[in-house]
């Protein structure tokens, strides 16, 4: 996989990493300039499914190295699920057959595709050990989410995910914090609880938006077209969050990303309202004003 560029979730960090796909066939999120600079068009990753050859001789490869010392495999790529069921099922069986004690298999999914496959091929894929997948949601701003270009609306996120769970696989949804700049930071927080109430995820989880020189925000932010929220907004926006979930939440929370200004884990809707006691003291705390930006290049 020396020749793949692997993202993969913070809490996959030791996971054994199989590359299933390459690129983003979307490749047009304005915030995400991984696969493609989308200043000058050059791609830096070109989609596609990878050989099946190819991903069971990384998997032999892996067994030599590690045995049965893995619990937790991530099948990486930015659209795993994109690829054809008949392929994942059988990525699935060799996993299977050479690491038959693995406590999850995992992979980030969008929710197109999702949509795209049967509630019988969602339920193979769980029936062969594919336990949970990440879906961005980002936003569940309808506005934000075509100002980003995320190519989908806030109706398709909640079906993706409720598909999804129904097959009996685990959804993990990514909120990015300060999607919708200064000029949309309530509506970002206020639709985004919106569509959580209604999606009601296995986990949920925060991430805050950093731009990446190689997407299309970064221009719009030299350009004056985007104002960046500070990270006191990003904590009201938490806040507001909280505040409009209701009780048929029942998710974990994690906010556990290294772009974030707080750290926390949450099961709601039990600890929901200690949650917004903690945001709230924090936004009363005159430190919190004093935070910088922390401008990392990467998502
Ligand atoms: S955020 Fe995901 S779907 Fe959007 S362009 Fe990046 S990799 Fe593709």
């Amino acid at each position: 996989m020396e020749d793949m560029i692997i993202i993969r979730p913070p809490v996959e960090a030791n996971s054994l990493l199989v590359g299933v796909t390459e690129g983003c066939w979307w490749n047009q999120c304005r915030f995400c300039g991984v696969y493609i600079n989308q200043l000058t068009g050059e791609i830096i990753q070109k989609y596609r499914i990878r050989p099946i050859e190819r991903v069971f001789k990384e998997l032999e490869i892996l067994k030599q190295r590690y045995g049965d010392f893995i619990s937790t495999l991530f099948m990486a790529g930015g659209e795993a699920l994109s690829a054809p069921t008949d392929h994942l099922l059988k990525i699935l069986h060799k996993i299977n057959e050479l690491f038959p004690h693995l406590k999850r298999i995992s992979c980030y999914a969008k929710n197109l595709d999702i949509l795209r496959k049967s509630d019988e091929e969602l339920r193979q894929l769980h029936e062969a050990g594919l336990t949970i997948c990440y879906m961005g949601l980002e936003s569940g701003s309808r506005r934000i989410l075509k100002m980003m270009k995320k190519g989908t609306t806030p109706e398709n996120m909640i079906k993706a995910g409720k598909k999804l769970m129904k097959a009996g696989i685990q959804l993990s949804v990514y909120i990015i914090l300060g999607l919708g700049g200064v000029e949309y930071s309530e509506e970002h927080a206020i639709e985004t609880a919106n569509v959580l109430n209604q999606m009601n995820p296995t986990i949920f989880r925060f991430r805050t938006l950093n731009i990446m020189p190689t997407s299309e925000l970064w221009k719009d932010i030299q350009e004056g077209k985007f104002e960046i929220v500070s990270p006191y907004g990003i904590l009201k926006e938490q806040l507001t969050i909280f505040k409009h979930l209701n009780d048929s939440v029942t998710s974990y929370v994690f906010n556990d990303h290294v772009s974030n200004y707080d750290s926390f884990e949450a099961k709601l809707p039990d600890e929901r309202e200690f949650i917004i006691r903690y945001l709230e003291a924090r936004l009363r705390d005159p430190a919190t004003k004093r935070l910088r930006h922390k401008g990392l290049l990467h998502m």
